[in-house]
């Protein structure tokens, strides 16, 4: 950290800060240029010292130069993180398909979307069972009973499934079911669920914030990381923006700029980014050519019968046409998807 002077501090001024950096076994090297005074500070920097020395006297500001990402920066590891769900890998250069239902609805929805999207080429099972809804009168998943229905389609067609947990209390529940634990967007901060989550020892992906920076949301993975559980996928899920026309605003600006600073993998969910089944195929293609790892999308055998989420849901013909299209260009920029869960394991 670079501490920058005041512009006519005092020598006392300066004495103070050198002997509290002292104090908390940090070093100060005075650096005095011709119009300001700055000092480096060398040492374990912790989050609140920025704070603690722009109260003092004589400082202007402080300015950070190690990424405040000790785990999932570049930084400290420059090679891209792998995770392996069953045999497939993701951020291995190939390009994962996780579909499937935004909520289990019954056997019948769940095992017919699991077949259909396995057919068209997707790696892994998604489904809600327990369903983070704007209204609590809304369809709120079918909790343990959706757990199992989901369970027992991944088995049946033999794809891994990914389901998110919402509370500290359901997160040993869904690890012993689940392959892959899903933290929600509106759960993007809950510190003690994520660190829950990451005790796992389980694959985690881990949706940005709607209200989360790209700092809030890598600081987030953090907390999972340090549990010891290397295994985090983000997912860029859009974010909220004075935009009306779409249900978020996509940053496919992150997407890139997460690649680069995070050795995480990451996803993309043009479903829930965009709010709007039409909108679902072009910007699950951008995000790919933007540095995507995969995509998770919403799938339906009927989507204007869903229970939620009906509008961003693809049927399973727009879901074969997302997948033939996203290998065309997959192909052509060198990430081609990853095989089938179909043509690794045929039925
Ligand atoms: C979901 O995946 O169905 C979901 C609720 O996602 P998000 O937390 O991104 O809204
Ligand atoms: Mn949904």
């Amino acid at each position: 950290m670079m501490v920058i002077m005041k512009s006519g501090h005092s020598q006392e001024e300066m004495d103070q800060i050198l002997s509290r950096l002292n104090e908390i076994g940090l070093k100060g090297h005075q650096i005095v240029g011709v119009e300001r005074t700055v000092i480096a500070v060398v040492g374990s920097i912790y989050p609140e010292l920025a704070d603690e020395l722009e109260t003092m006297d004589g400082v202007d500001s402080t300015v950070p130069i190690s990424s405040p990402y000790k785990l999932a920066g570049r930084e400290t590891k420059p090679e891209p993180t792998v995770v392996k769900i069953g045999d497939v890998e993701i951020g291995s250069g190939r390009t994962v398909y996780i579909a499937g239902p935004c909520a289990v609805e019954s056997e019948e929805q769940i095992m017919e979307t699991a077949r259909a999207v396995r057919e068209a080429g997707a790696q892994l099972l998604r489904g809600g069972a327990f369903k983070p809804r704007t209204s609590p009168y809304s369809f709120r998943g079918l909790g343990e009973e959706g757990l199992l229905l989901l369970e027992q389609a991944g088995k049946s067609v033999g794809m891994p499934i990914v389901t998110e947990v919402m509370s500290v209390r359901e997160v040993d529940l869904v690890a012993q079911h689940a392959d892959v634990l899903q933290i929600g967007t509106r759960n993007a901060q809950n510190f003690m669920l994520l660190e829950e989550a990451g005790r796992t020892g389980k694959p985690v992906l881990l949706k940005r914030g709607l209200a989360s920076t790209i700092e809030d949301w890598v600081l987030a993975a953090e907390y999972i990381l340090n549990t010891g559980n290397p295994n985090v996928i983000l997912c860029e899920r859009g974010i909220r923006t004075f935009e009306t026309a779409t249900r978020n605003t996509m940053d496919i600006n992150a997407i890139a700029l997460v690649k680069q600073i995070s050795h995480l993998p990451l996803i993309a969910d043009p479903s829930h980014g965009t709010g709007k089944w039409s909108l679902v195929k072009p910007v699950a293609l951008a995000s790919i050519v933007a540095g995507a790892d995969g995509v998770i999308v919403e799938v339906h055998p009927n989507p204007d019968h869903a229970l939620s989420d009906g509008a961003q849901s693809l049927n399973f013909k727009r879901f074969r046409e997302l997948i033939e299209a996203s290998r065309v260009i997959g192909d052509a920029i060198g990430r081609p998807l990853w095989p089938a869960a179909a043509e690794a394991a045929p039925a």
